[in-house]
């Protein structure tokens, strides 16, 4: 995610908004704040909020008894995701053509303990069947938990095929660190999803947590002269004079959180990328000649992120421009989510928030973080992706980086609240944490760690510590020290020279 700092929001324009948010080292102050421990923010039992209260003021509803919990124990979000097993594959089916949305989702399972109750994550939505293997089974909702009781017990090394069918109007929740609110958004001009962190249970039932990752397909009808695109691959398309459905295949693991759809009257582009990748960017129709010289940097961004850190992870890229303004750019997997109005700001802005998503599809996507705490994995690495781009392009450099960051007193990029997991320290100690790592390695060692780090982890999840290891394997324990001081120490150390 590419966002602009709250605190300055009535102070600029929207467009120096925007470029600021990728170029924190103007505009960085935000981070400047005292060194403090994470705050659990408690997932309220109300399903259509989310509430920021302390965990001691706010108790978390419990469940009845049942081996499958109802959280994966996050440190940032308490009461997010499940345990007692691993979600393999969503099969989502939307329908948009009437008043509400009516949909069903199918989560392929596999228990990792012996399951007769487990949850799903559901915000909001009338659920009105629930199977699992074919047989009709019992639930109950609390909160943001769908509790499903399986007519037979779900054994360990079986498969479970659940299948919930719901209806409603999905509703947004409110965002823990910033001012927009997050998941299945409806507007007059269509719809659009922005989840991060923890919005993807607004519009599916899932184990909401980029801990679990899993496939997608996901099929969206829509009325007659809308188009609906997803993540992926499109594979299939059927129009009739009232409706047109479309399914769109992601065969890669993707988290619950970078799941997305977007409806309206948009143009898909298509054309062919770098190593056979799919290019196709959906634009509002009538904006679409105009806005599209916008993205043609991707090919060449393509090439030289695939050149260091290593091939495209998955079949397809493209952008989504919505005709509404956004305060940030989402890197949902494989479409990331501008507004049309950013596409149309000097060629450098544009560029830097471009790359900052793209880089996010190795840096955050593929290799998704743990838990939520690790948030400097994704933002960290897609902000030193953006910062190198617009270096090359003859723009700020990384000492005039951190020269800017020095006085702000920035406190370790790991150590981050539910309201601090977007800011400054983050986005822009993250990135010079590992401009330091490239500083003291060298460039052809820094590319390779970085293919490494996409190749051991892609289509999982990693934290901190297992990049800690595979420096220390790969480049000893001197360059994991630097690296540790970078992420953990309360004072920011000095940028190594410029090696060569
Ligand atoms: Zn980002």
């Amino acid at each position: 995610m590419a966002r602009r700092p709250h605190l300055l929001l009535s102070l600029l324009t929207a467009s120096a908004l925007i470029a600021g948010a990728c170029s924190r080292g103007d505009d960085a102050s935000e981070g400047a704040q005292t060194p403090q421990e994470p705050t659990p923010t408690t997932v309220a039992s109300d399903a259509t909020t989310t509430s920021t209260t302390e965990a001691t003021t706010t108790t978390l509803q419990r469940l009845a008894p049942g081996p499958g919990g109802d959280e994966v124990g996050d440190p940032l979000f308490a009461g997010l995701g499940n345990s007692g097993y691993d979600a393999l594959s969503y099969d989502i089916t939307l329908n948009l053509t009437g008043e509400e949305l009516r949909a069903t989702t199918v989560v392929v399972l596999e228990p990792t303990v012996p399951l007769n109750e487990f949850n799903l994550d559901l915000v909001g939505m009338e659920v009105d069947r629930v199977t699992v293997n074919s047989q009709a089974a019992n639930f109950t909702r609390t909160g943001r938990e769908l509790v499903i009781t399986p007519a037979a017990n779900i054994p360990l090394g079986t498969r479970a095929t659940v299948t919930v069918e719901y209806r409603g109007t999905p509703t947004t929740i409110e965002d823990p660190s910033g001012p927009i609110d997050l998941g299945w958004h409806t507007e007059s001009w269509g719809t659009f999803v922005a989840s991060e962190p923890l919005g993807g249970a607004t519009w599916f039932p899932s184990n909401d947590h980029p801990s679990d990752k899993a496939t997608f397909r996901i099929t969206v009808t829509v009325p007659a002269g809308q188009v609906a695109a997803g993540p992926g691959v499109l594979i299939d398309r059927q129009d009739t004079s009232e409706a047109s459905t479309f399914v769109w295949q992601m065969s890669d693991p993707m988290a619950t959180y970078l799941a997305s759809v977007v409806t309206g009257d948009f143009a898909i582009s298509t054309s062919s990328g770098p190593d056979a990748v799919t290019i196709r960017n959906v634009l509002p129709t009538d904006d679409a000649a105009r806005l599209l010289p916008a993205l043609s940097s991707t090919n060449e961004m393509l090439e030289e992120f695939s050149r260091i850190f290593g091939p495209y992870p998955f079949e397809s890229y493209g952008v989504v421009a919505i005709p509404q303004p956004l305060t940030f750019a989402l890197e949902n997997q494989t479409l990331s989510l501008f507004d049309t109005q950013f596409l149309t700001l000097r060629r450098r802005t544009v560029e830097n928030v471009l790359a900052h998503e793209l880089a996010h599809q190795w840096f955050g996507n593929h290799v998704s973080p743990a838990e939520w705490d690790e948030i400097w994995l994704n933002e960290g690495f897609a902000s030193w992706a953006d910062h190198y781009w617009t270096e090359l392009d003859g723009g700020t450099t990384f000492e005039e980086r951190a020269e800017r960051a020095r006085p702000l007193n920035l406190r370790p990029p790991t150590e981050v609240t539910p309201a601090t997991m977007f800011d400054a320290t983050v986005y822009l100690r993250g990135a010079l944490t590992l401009e330091a790592l490239r500083r003291t390695i060298g460039d052809g060692n820094f590319f390779q760690l970085l293919q490494a780090w996409s190749d051991t982890y892609g289509g999982s999840s990693a934290t901190t510590e297992d990049l800690l290891d595979l420096i220390r394997e790969r480049e000893g324990a001197e360059a994991a020290a630097v690296v540790r001081a970078w992420a953990f120490d309360d004072i920011m150390p000095e940028l190594p020279p410029r090696l060569g």
